[in-house]
C-alpha cells in the first residue's frame, strides 16, 4: 500500500478527521538514520504527528516540530508541510531500551518524560508562528495532543504508532488525528472519548491490512465519514549542494582557507537524509572569493 493521508469530517462536521499511513516513509527515516527499534518508533511517531498536523496546514505552508527530552535519544526534530512531506532528525539513533511494562517499545524511555515540545509553523508571513509546551508524556501521541489542547485551543485526540519488526526494519507506520470543532455536542465528544479507550492500535489495523479511510471508520465507530481529501505523504528533503555551498560561505574566508589548507576539500552531511555532499579545493576557492566579496 502506497503512504497516503485523507482529510475528512464526521459527526456532522463537528469533528474532524484525519488518518495517515506511512509506513514507506518512517522505513526510509529509519534506513537513512540507522536508527535502532526505540529510536525508530520514536522518530517514526514524531514523523507521523508532523505530517498530520502539516496536513491541517496550506500547501507551501511548512512546521518543524521539536521535541527537546531528557532521555537518551536527545533532540528529535521534524520538518513537514502542506504537501505532505516529511524528513526527520534524531540526535542519537542508536537508542535500544528493554520493552515496557505493557510489553510495548519505550518510546518515554528514548525521549524522555520532561523537556520542551516546540512547533514553529511558517505560514508565508513576516513573522513564522511558534508554540511551545512542556513534555507530558514523552510517549509522543499524548505530547502533540497536549500542544494543540494548551497552545493552539483545539481539544483534539492524537494517536501515533509505529510497529517495529524484530529485525529492525519498520512494519507499519500511521496515526491520526481528530479536531474537535466549536459547538460540538457533549455527546459527540463523550463518545469518542469512549472509543478511543477501546480502539487497537492504528499499527494494528494497518497491519490487518486496513485503509487510512477504513481506519477512521473504525475510529468513528461508523458514523457517517466523509472524505474530502487523500494526500499522498513522502519522505523528502529539501538539501542541495547549493544550499550547503550558502552556508559554508557563511563561515568565513579564514575557515574556507582552513579547510583547504588542511583537508583539501569538504564534506558536508545532511543531518534529515543523510546525503553527503563534497566539495572539492577548487570549489572551496571559488566560495572563498563569495565570502571575501
Ligand atoms: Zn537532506
Amino acid at each position: 500500500m502506497e503512504d497516503y493521508l485523507v482529510k475528512a469530517l464526521a459527526y456532522d462536521g463537528f469533528v474532524r478527521a484525519y488518518a495517515v499511513s506511512a509506513t514507506k516513509t518512517v522505513s526510509e527515516a529509519q534506513q537513512r538514520h540507522d536508527t535502532w527499534n526505540t529510536a525508530s518508533a520514536a522518530l517514526g511517531r514524531a514523523m507521523v504527528g508532523s505530517l498530520l498536523l502539516g496536513s491541517t496546514l496550506k500547501g507551501d505552508d511548512k512546521l518543524t516540530v521539536k521535541i527537546q527530552g531528557n532521555g537518551p535519544a536527545g533532540a528529535i526534530i521534524i520538518d513537514s508541510n502542506g504537501r505532505g512531506d516529511v524528513k526527520g532528525y534524531i540526535k542519537n539513533p542508536h537508542i535500544s531500551l528493554p520493552l515496557n511494562g505493557q510489553g510495548k517499545l519505550d518510546v518515554r524511555g528514548a525521549v524522555g518524560d520532561q523537556g520542551i515540545f516546540t512547533v514553529i509553523k511558517d505560514l508565508g508571513l513576516k513573522e513564522p508562528f511558534s508554540g511551545q509546551t512542556p513534555i507530558v508524556s514523552g510517549e509522543l501521541g499524548e505530547d502533540f495532543t497536549y500542544y494543540l489542547a494548551v497552545s493552539e485551543q483545539i481539544p483534539s485526540a492524537v494517536g501515533l504508532s509505529v510497529l517495529v519488526d524484530t529485525d529492525d526494519s519498520i512494519r507499519t507506520a500511521g496515526g491520526f488525528l481528530l479536531q474537535i470543532m466549536p459547538g460540538a455536542d457533549e455527546t459527540v465528544i463523550d463518545s469518542i472519548e469512549n472509543r478511543l479507550q477501546e480502539l487497537p492500535r492504528v499499527s494494528s489495523l494497518l497491519d490487518e491490512g486496513k485503509s487510512p479511510e477504513e481506519i477512521l471508520t473504525v475510529l468513528l465507530n461508523d458514523t457517517k465519514v466523509e472524505v474530502l481529501e487523500k494526500m499522498p505523504v513522502q519522505f523528502r528533503c529539501d538539501c542541495s549542494k547549493e544550499k550547503f555551498a550558502t552556508a559554508i560561505i557563511t563561515l568565513g574566508a579564514d575557515e574556507i582557507q582552513e579547510m583547504m589548507d588542511e583537508d583539501h576539500g569538504a564534506e558536508a552531511v545532511c543531518s534529515f537524509c543523510g546525503n553527503k555532499y563534497h566539495f572539492d579545493e577548487q570549489e572551496l576557492a571559488g566560495l572563498k572569493k563569495e565570502a571575501e566579496a
